[in-house]
Formats: C-alpha cells, structure tokens, sequence
C-alpha cells in the first residue's frame, strides 16, 4: 500500500538557514561601529529572522513509498519524492533480502 505524505523539503529548508545566515551576518556588520542598539531593533531584526526559519514554513516535499513482493525471500521498494517550491526530485528503489525460515511442524 502506498504512503503519501508532505514534509519538510530538505532543499528549501537548506536555503533558508543559508540565508539566515547571511542575514544575520549582514545584521551584525551592520551594526559595526555602533556604540547603542536600540533593544526594539535588535529584537525586531533577530526574531523576523526566526521566524523565517521555522521548519513547518517548508512543508512543501510531498513523498511517497511503497513495499512489495518481487520473490520468495525478497521485498522490493521504491521511493518517491518532490518539492513544489524548488523542484527537488527524488526516485530511489532498492531490494531487502528476508529470511523467513520454515516453520516447525510438530506432531
Ligand atoms: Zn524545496
């Protein structure tokens, strides 16, 4: 049965804490030289920028996987991914080898 879900996109959620970064950086520079910073300024700057970053702002990756039966002792899966925002896309498959044994029969 596939699973269909929307989460955080890694890419987008990448870009946003590089660019926090930069911001805040220029925030600093900025402030070069400056002997009094107003407290409403600092705040106002330093928590705008927060709340830039807040991770449920990305829940723009949508996934999707699936499981299924290819042979007698092998699981086959395949994940899906993309992002509506940046484009992200994802497509990945793979094999999980199982051992299932033989059941004991007693009598
Ligand atoms: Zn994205």
């Amino acid at each position: 049965m596939p699973e269909d879900s929307w989460v955080t996109c890694p890419r987008c959620y990448e870009n946003a804490a590089e660019k926090l970064r930069a911001d805040k950086k220029t925030l600093i520079e900025s402030w070069e030289g400056e002997t009094e910073i107003e407290i409403e300024d600092f705040e106002a700057s330093y928590y705008k920028s927060q709340l830039e970053y807040d991770r449920s702002s990305f829940i723009t990756f949508r996934q999707n996987y699936k499981f299924y039966w290819a042979e007698n002792d092998l699981i086959k899966w395949v994940y899906s991914g993309g992002c509506s925002e940046c484009g992200l896309a994802l497509l990945e498959r793979g094999e999980i080898k199982v051992h299932f044994g033989k059941k004991e029969l007693k009598g």
